[in-house]
């Protein structure tokens, strides 16, 4: 691998070797919701350039549905048409893959796609798959394109939007940063409707956020400011930077990496990795929680399982196989892979686990989550 040296890259981003890159629907798609032909091409001769200058790229491309919803309106009259909203993504997918298949050639390099659903990173085997194909696509320099597999994923399974699948795809692939490209400049310190809304620079690592009106969202794509935000501070823990930049920059990509433009995010500089609790943590369920009472507290800081007596209340809609946070006091100390849904753990919850087949009719385990499979929190381990 060469060493890069054409691109200098700005100096919070020293060192960085393995980028992530995501592209909201916004970015790669105009108003019609067709593709946006001239950003992606631009997002491609960027990426493109960087390879060539010993980077590993890995893009998620938000896009499918907004392609496919344009294409359906042109190609299929609404009269006589059976609902075909959640077939979207399967209609443009093909189409924005070809496209950047297209682009990709024309500057002499391959492009792949990876579709992925929230499964694909709470499975251990599915994960360790997809990260290694990932692995052997760059060191082909094949630049992975990773998307939801919308057409497949529902309710249970679904990552929520392509923040998040980037932000877990960062952590998959021990990236070195995570650049978020919006409609935005970056994260502004109110709404950046207002007048006087000053764009951020830099939000050290840790720094409250608060305060900060987050609720303005795009009008297309699932992800607004706030799930932007959710999604660096879980990457940013990992020791991985995150900048969120604007589409709207000369060199899309180039730009935010070489130039102090958007917002840049700090990180923990004295992470050390520790895969498995790291994947943990990166593929938590977001508003999902146990509430466990003072003797289940005790024993999970003794090393010990959850076990159903303990729990004092579940909220969120979790299923088998989730990681969810775990409380004491209304505080989150731990996170862990639930044995059981949500529905089910309201049912046997403060039971003996004796009682377990009794209530539910079946019995996968006696606790709620094996000492194994649950993770204390940095800051639990420093108290
Ligand atoms: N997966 C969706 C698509 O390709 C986008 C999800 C999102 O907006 O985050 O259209």
């Amino acid at each position: 691998m060469t060493t890069p040296h054409k691109i200098v890259l700005r100096k919070e981003l020293e060192n960085c070797k393995r980028l992530v890159i995501k592209v909201g629907s916004n970015v790669v798609t105009k108003a019609n919701g067709r593709c946006d032909v001239r950003k992606m091409r631009i997002i491609v001769e960027d990426i493109c350039d960087l390879i060539d200058e010993g980077f590993e790229i890995i893009l998620v491309s938000s896009g499918a549905v907004s392609v496919g919803k344009a294409f359906l309106k042109r190609m299929l009259p609404r009269e006589g048409r059976v609902d075909l909203q959640q077939s979207a993504s399967a209609i443009g997918q093909p189409k924005l893959i070809n496209k950047y298949s297209q682009l990709f050639e024309d500057h002499h390099h391959i492009c792949s796609q990876i579709l992925l659903t929230h499964d694909d990173f709470r499975k251990r085997k599915r994960f360790l798959h997809a990260k290694q194909t990932i692995e052997v696509l760059l060191k082909n320099h094949v630049t992975p394109i990773l998307n939801e597999n919308d057409s497949i994923s529902y309710s249970e399974n679904t990552v929520g939007d392509n923040d998040h699948l980037a932000a877990s795809a960062a952590q998959m692939v021990n990236a070195d940063a995570l650049i978020i490209i919006t409609s935005a400049q970056g994260l502004y310190d109110k709404n950046p409707i207002e007048k006087d809304a000053k764009l951020i620079k830099n939000v050290d690592f840790g720094e409250e956020l608060d305060h900060i009106d987050m609720s303005a969202t795009t009008n297309v794509g699932r992800g607004g400011m706030e799930s932007k935000i959710h999604a660096v501070n879980k990457v940013t823990p990992l020791g991985i930077r995150a900048i969120i930049s604007s589409k709207d920059n000369n060199r899309i990509v180039l730009d935010p990496l070489t130039k102090e433009i958007g917002t840049m995010f700090g990180h923990e500089s004295n992470f050390e990795p520790e895969q498995k609790k790291a994947w943990l943590i990166s593929t938590k369920k977001l508003n999902c929680r146990l509430e466990i009472d003072e003797g289940a507290f005790q024993a999970l800081m003794a090393g010990n399982s959850l076990f159903p007596r303990g729990v004092v209340e579940s909220h969120g809609e979790y299923f088998q196989g989730d990681c969810i946070d775990i409380c004491y006091q209304g505080k989150p100390f731990a996170v862990g892979i639930s044995e059981y849904d949500g529905a089910d753990v309201e049912r046997i919850k403060d039971k003996h686990s004796d009682e377990i087949e009794e209530v539910l009719g079946y019995k996968i385990s006696s606790a709620v989550i094996l000492y194994q499979n649950l993770v204390l929190l940095e800051e639990t381990i420093n108290e």
